[in-house]
């Protein structure tokens, strides 16, 4: 593809995020570590751990990388906050969090609990937004409310009422996408929001007895609608936020693998792909996004292209180990957004 001739699409960015090597990892005989990422110009080098030529490195650049010494604050200020601030202009935004299982998706989004620097990205957005409240409400009315799903095998489920049937996805003129019956909870604090986003992490285990294997076959999407009405003009402002905690990019072994589990994994293919194919079409300001061609895609419809903005954080590890499968999320990555 011609990158030099068209320039592309600032609203896109995507970014990798390399986690540091786990103690499983390091206590493992005869790993190394492959990766290198300078992150001050945005490079990745992977090195091929069966070749030892060095010149076989493959290099990939990004609009930004954060390796091991990177913190839950970095990533949030420098790739979320802006977001958020555009939420709050009433403009649509998405962030996605891709990669193998184990990569680190769900830190990077949620963190670890209670831990005050071990935040994620979706409990800092809920205090930006009310920091930003309590400053503006004496000129705005704000209206946040949050909802949230997951898709499993290509099926919708809200994950704030468990036991509704499977939602469906329906579009109308004018109105364009929307979910009937969705469940939107009205939040007045930052304590509301987290309430709701444990029920629904909670609620995520219902009916699976192997929580960490469910969670690593679904997207898990976390929606903030904001409504702002500016009280002296009475002009009426939206802005929607989603966050996504993507499910496994790691391709399933074949042998061994029941009719279930092959299903399962080609669902979860056609989704990441049809994904990467509508960030490329917007990164390349094309005509044609592909909404299409999965649910994951038509839901965000209107949050992704037009005066949206996306971003795309690949999780990788530096271990050997794992290669192949940090091999494929790199290139994900760079097709999404060829630099
Ligand atoms: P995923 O959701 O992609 O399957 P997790 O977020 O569950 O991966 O991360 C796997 C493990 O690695 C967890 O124990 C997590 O705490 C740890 N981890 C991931 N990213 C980091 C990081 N940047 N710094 C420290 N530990 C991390
Ligand atoms: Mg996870």
């Amino acid at each position: 593809r011609s990158k030099s001739q068209k320039a592309l699409n600032e609203c896109v960015k995507v970014i990798v995020r390399c986690r540091p090597i786990s103690k499983k990892e390091k206590a493992c005989d005869g790993a190394s570590q492959v990766v290198s990422t300078y992150p001050r110009r945005g490079v990745v080098e992977i090195q091929n751990p069966n070749e030892a030529n060095k010149e076989n490195r493959k290099t990939f650049t990004y609009d930004a990388v954060y390796d091991h010494s990177s913190t839950q604050k970095n990533i949030y200020d420098e790739i979320v906050r802006p977001l958020v601030t555009s939420v709050l202009e009433g403009f649509n935004c998405c962030v996605f969090a891709y990669g193998q299982t184990g990569t680190g998706k769900t830190h990077t989004m949620e963190g670890i609990r209670g831990d005050e620097e071990q935040k994620g990205i979706i409990p800092r957005t809920f205090e930006q937004i009310w920091s930003h409240i309590s400053r503006a409400q004496n000129l705005n009315t704000f209206l946040v409310s949050v909802s949230y799903l997951e898709i499993y095998m290509e099926e919708l489920r809200d994950l704030l009422q468990p036991n509704c049937k499977t939602l469906e996805l329906r579009e109308r003129e004018k109105m364009g996408v929307y979910v009937p019956n969705l469940h939107s909870v009205t939040c007045k604090s930052v304590e509301d929001m987290i309430t709701v986003m444990n029920q629904g992490n909670k609620n995520r285990t219902v009916g699976f007895t192997n929580m960490n294997e469910h969670s690593s076959r679904s997207h898990a999407i976390f929606m903030i609608k904001i409504e702002m009405c500016e009280t002296d003009s009475n002009t009426v402002k939206v802005g929607k936020l989603n966050l996504i905690d993507l499910a496994g990019s790691e391709r399933q072994s074949k042998t061994g693998a029941t009719a279930e589990r092959l299903k399962e994994a080609s669902k979860i293919n056609l989704a990441l792909s049809s994904l990467g194919n509508v960030i490329s079409a917007l990164a390349e300001n094309s005509p044609h996004i592909p909404y299409r061609d999965s649910k994951l895609t038509r839901l965000l419809q209107d949050s992704l292209g037009g005066n949206s903005k996306t971003t795309m954080i690949a999780n990788i590890g530096p271990s050997s180990i794992n290669y192949n499968e940090t091999l494929t999320t790199l290139r994900y990555a760079s097709r999404a957004k060829a630099i």
